[in-house]
């Protein structure tokens, strides 16, 4: 088992859709991030989310 250099063994990754915000925007209309639920991170799919590999 080695730490995940995907993650750095956190088990999540910045959401590649809204970059981080949360948030996906137009230039009229800002949406919940419908790839992280809002919460801007990803579970890794390189160590499933354990951070570990
Ligand atoms: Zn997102
Ligand atoms: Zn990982």
């Amino acid at each position: 088992m080695a730490t995940c250099n995907t993650c750095k063994g956190k088990g999540s990754v910045q959401c590649p859709q809204c970059k981080g915000k949360g948030t996906t925007s137009t230039a009229i209309k800002t949406y919940t991030c419908s790839h992280c639920s809002g919460s801007g991170v990803v579970m890794c799919g390189v160590c499933k989310g354990k951070g570990k590999i």
